[in-house]
């Protein structure tokens, strides 16, 4: 048996309970592996509260970003593929079939039995994980588990955006909502690339953080109007890439902060799904939306290369032993975060 974080309702807090739960057994192909840090995502209290993702099911064990070390091989894995018992990876999520008709077509982020660790299969809060061995890297000899545990989600969903939406190296961007993981792996890449980066964020104290991380300019979306405010800090044209991933909270005014043809790329939902859209601020402009999709099984490795270049390790907000995984996830409820909240299963 194993301990984990379970789901079998929607809800507030009630709906995740601590229980022993059987151990995972390695499907074909697969490595379980022993989960040493697991880093927290706003998905995994959406889906607390309703399935958001296609696939969702209950009950369900949340937690997308795992480092940890191999402890069991499927029988069929030849001895020469995935990693070795007792070594140490991290695990890109995102499993893909490379068997329907979309794998075979060269869509495999959209494949049609897509499977994600922590949001469509059991993720890593719990004691063990079982995933795809040709999904679990091995670890970076300089980094520690916490630290690894912070990339996946939010270094490929800034990485793929920035690719997705034709980043070029040193033009101004601005990002949406500094503290957020996602944010502060793009404000580490956009840099690494000599970048201008323009955030926003709520309230003083967090201006204050943003700045202090190494944005070139915070935007306190509580007291100061975006668009008008990114205009006076590019010599009234406005930046020619957003990158967003906060939502309708924000759209109309990320679109008015674009230049003349500039692109928005966009790439979550963390204040919904539904959005008003006026047609004549995009193609008066040329302005150009993108919805950011998936990434290709390949991107990975590229992602840690690139994030490894930027030489820094990713932000960490704080880090909390399994047995305080409840008062890490209030915190992010809260929002009274900055960078990953990460929990460690060896403290
Ligand atoms: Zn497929």
């Amino acid at each position: 048996m194993m301990r984990a974080q379970v789901q079998r309702s929607f809800g507030g807090e009630q709906a995740f309970t601590f229980e022993e739960v059987a151990e995972p057994v390695p499907a074909s192909g697969e490595v379980v592996v022993a989960v040493r840090a697991c880093a927290l995502n706003r998905l995994d209290l959406l889906q607390r509260e309703a399935p958001l993702v296609r696939g969702f099911s209950l009950p369900h064990i949340a937690g997308m970003d795992v480092a940890g070390v191999v402890v069991e091989r499927a029988d069929d894995l030849p001895d020469d593929i995935g990693p070795l018992i007792g070594q140490a990876v991290l695990i890109d999520p995102v499993g893909t079939c490379g068997v329907c008709d979309r794998c075979l077509r060269g869509l495999a982020p959209y494949c049609e039995s897509l499977r994600t660790i922590g949001s469509t299969r059991p993720g890593g809060l719990a004691e063990l994980v079982a995933t795809p061995a040709d999904r679990a890297y091995p670890m970076p000899a300089a980094m520690s588990f916490v630290e690894a545990a912070a990339l996946p989600v939010a270094g490929m969903t800034a990485f793929h955006a920035l690719t997705a939406g034709q980043f070029v190296p040193g033009e101004t961007v601005l990002v949406n909502g500094a503290g957020s993981g996602v944010s502060c792996a793009l404000l580490q890449l956009l840099k690494a690339e000599g970048a201008t980066v323009i955030t926003t964020a709520g309230g003083p104290t967090k201006v204050r953080r943003a700045l202090a991380v190494g944005y070139d300019h915070a935007i306190d979306y509580r007291s100061q109007p975006i668009a008008e405010t990114v205009r006076a800090l590019t010599d009234g044209q406005g930046v020619p890439l957003v990158v967003d991933h906060v939502g309708p909270a924000l759209f109309r005014e990320s679109i008015n902060s674009l230049a003349i043809e500039g692109r928005l790329v966009f790439c979550g939902t963390t204040t919904g799904t539904d959005t008003v859209l006026s047609l004549t601020d995009v193609y008066h402009w040329g302005r150009k939306l993108i919805g950011a999709g998936g990434y290709q099984p390949s991107d990975f490795v590229l992602m840690l290369d690139a994030m490894s270049r930027t030489g820094h390790p990713a932000l960490i907000d704080s880090v909390w032993p399994f047995a305080q995984l409840v008062q890490a996830q209030r915190r992010m409820q809260a929002g009274d975060f900055f960078g990953k909240i990460v929990i460690d299963f060896l403290s």
